[in-house]
């Protein structure tokens, strides 16, 4: 029986597009006005010097950095972390709303009410995450969300990183279920004892073949508690 539900973000719960088409070049639009700004808070300084093997000394080059790690699509923890706090800015004023496909809010809400535990495992950072359920287009959704996973864990091709999270909720392996638009991921997943499926959106990147089964919505869970049926009295 699955006990747990893990999503992956982009290309799963939410259109590439708006990571692309709308997240990436808010965050590139503030870079060096946020830099600058903060170039004296110690985190922010941390996740500046996560960002290269030498000492970027001013806010200009950290930008042009960061700029250019961008350019190249790094999943490089100190980057998410950076974004994730302009993010924070944009959410928080209204000017950025989570997009999520349709389904998505009813879904979360099905699993829990299934009684599994509903996850996220995004290369975004976990704050990047909380803030697109939580200002999402369907409202606040962080409630129905149990817990949130990034690269913290290791990246999302490595078996191990499964393993992990698998450890962290409790899991045997068989009673988690990991949903993602990546075969990479999904063998990954499947090699440290995950159920997986692969979702196919709109905009999603072609896939290698494969022989997950494939969602192109997520799913409704299988062990949903079924509605109450009142005893046929026809036949009285
Ligand atoms: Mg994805």
């Amino acid at each position: 029986m699955t006990r747990a539900l893990l999503l992956d973000i982009e290309g799963t719960t939410t259109p590439i597009s708006f990571v692309y088409e709308v997240l990436f070049p808010y965050a590139r639009a503030r870079m060096a006005d946020f830099l600058a700004a903060h170039w004296h808070d110690t985190e922010v300084r941390g996740e500046v010097a996560g960002l290269t093997d030498w000492l970027i000394t001013t806010p200009a080059e950290a930008t042009r950095v960061a700029l250019a790690l961008m350019d190249e699509d790094r999943k490089l923890g100190s980057l998410k972390s950076l974004q994730g706090r302009i993010w924070k800015d944009g959410y928080r004023t209204g000017q950025l709303y989570g997009q999520l496909f349709d389904e998505v809010a009813d879904r979360l809400k099905d699993w829990k009410d299934s009684g599994c535990s509903v996850n996220i495992y995004s290369s975004g950072s976990v704050l990047a995450q909380q803030l697109l359920f939580g200002h999402s287009q369907a409202g606040d959704l962080r409630p129905l969300i149990d817990g949130y996973f990034d690269t913290a864990v290791g990246a999302k091709t490595d078996p191990d990183s499964y393993r992990l999270i698998a450890q962290r909720l409790s899991l045997q392996p068989g009673q988690g279920l990991f949903a993602t638009d990546i075969v990479g991921e999904a063998s990954a997943a499947h090699e440290a004892g995950w159920q997986a499926v692969i979702v196919r959106r709109p905009g999603n990147h072609p896939q290698p073949p494969h022989s997950f089964p494939e969602w192109t919505e997520i799913s409704a869970p299988a062990n949903r508690p079924r509605a109450y049926a009142p005893p046929d009295s026809s036949r009285a």
